[in-house]
């Protein structure tokens, strides 16, 4: 392989950029060419890239985003959109594809390696957490924290005026992130989209503490991918309890921001070894972690399976509030 090309799709997370480095940096230890698409497949089906070297990706491993840019491109869909695609990299003589992105950017990768036959490898790269095959996302860490950095501050002021928050976290239809931002930041209640919930007990119980004292307070962390408007459908049942909750939705604050440490190190490794593997014949498979090392997950797998939720996880957490 002499030439190779890298993209980046979906909702940006951070590390993605250690990621684009971590393929570039390495690629060119091998001699290989690389060119950075800009705006994901909307790119790709425009022809618009650049040639990256070394210098390309110096001072971005610590920067949140993506400096390739981001897209949803709808026409990806289309498997003609797709062919199309294959061309213009045959045009340019580039051999294989690196993305870097959600389930719904590597099912697009896969899709275009089983129709085309131009070799893929899939970095996953997402806040949610919600990839199949892998134990972490490039994102995760660092939206995690920084969704705590928001509860903690919302904490003091839910405790100092003796009040209820509802605060909504992203994950789309996953509670990873919810659980884990949960339990870190000892909520009263955790509401994921894989259990459904029974709204009037949980008013009843909430307002049943605050009557004995011991839940004057308390943070309810709420998935953004439970049923539509839980959050205010809660909040109202909470108010007919006599309560007077806030509500929060952290939205986008929890997609940017500097990469944590963990993820700047999770994202260089898995640039690399991404070309490691093509180097030695893989393709069609995301490089990803288990059991704490990196492994290779065959993209069709993490297109036919869905990640579950730790039910033991999610036990814990409920556990371990008063
Ligand atoms: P995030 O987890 O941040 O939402 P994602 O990669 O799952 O990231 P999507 O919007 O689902 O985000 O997908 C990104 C892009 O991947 C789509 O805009 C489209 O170009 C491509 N894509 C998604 N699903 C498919 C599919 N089934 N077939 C072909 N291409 C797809």
């Amino acid at each position: 392989i002499t030439s190779v090309a890298v993209l980046t799709s979906g909702g940006d997370s951070p590390g993605m950029n250690a990621a684009i480095r971590g393929v570039v940096r390495t690629a060119l230890s091998y001699g290989i060419t690389v060119f950075g698409i800009h705006r994901g497949f909307t790119g790709l089906l425009q022809n618009d890239m650049e040639l990256l070297s070394s210098a390309s990706v110096s001072n971005i491993v610590q920067r949140g985003g993506t400096f390739l840019k981001s897209a949803r491109c709808p026409e990806f869909h289309d498997p003609a959109c797709r062919k199309q695609a294959a061309k213009i990299l045959h045009t340019r003589n580039i051999e294989a594809l690196l993305v870097i992105g959600g389930d719904g950017s590597l099912t697009g990768a896969h899709l275009l390696e089983e129709e085309t036959g131009i070799p893929v490898i899939g970095l996953p790269g997402t806040i949610d957490n919600d990839i199949f095959g892998t134990e972490d996302t490039i994102g995760f860490d660092t939206a995690m924290n920084t969704a705590l950095d928001a509860i903690d501050r919302i904490r003091d002021t839910a405790d100092s005026h003796e009040r209820h928050f509802l605060v909504e976290v992203m994950g789309r239809n996953s509670g990873f992130l919810a659980t884990h931002v949960g339990i870190a930041a000892g909520a009263e209640m955790i509401l994921v989209p894989e259990y459904s919930v029974n709204i009037a007990e949980i008013a009843l119980q909430l307002a049943t503490s605050r009557k004995a004292g011991t839940g004057s307070s308390g943070i309810i962390v709420v998935a953004e991918g439970n049923e539509p408007d839980l959050t205010s459908k809660i909040a109202h049942e909470l108010q007919q309890h006599g309560l007077a909750p806030h509500i929060s939705i952290l939205g986008h604050i929890q997609r940017g921001g500097r990469p944590s440490g963990h993820d700047r190190v999770l994202a260089s490794c898995l640039g690399a070894v991404a070309i490691e593997y093509l180097l030695a014949g893989y393709s069609d498979i995301m490089v990803g972690v288990s059991n704490g090392e990196v492994v290779d997950i065959p993209l069709d797998d993490l297109i036919r399976y869905r990640k579950g939720l730790d039910p033991e996880l999610l036990k814990i957490a409920l556990q371990l509030h008063k």
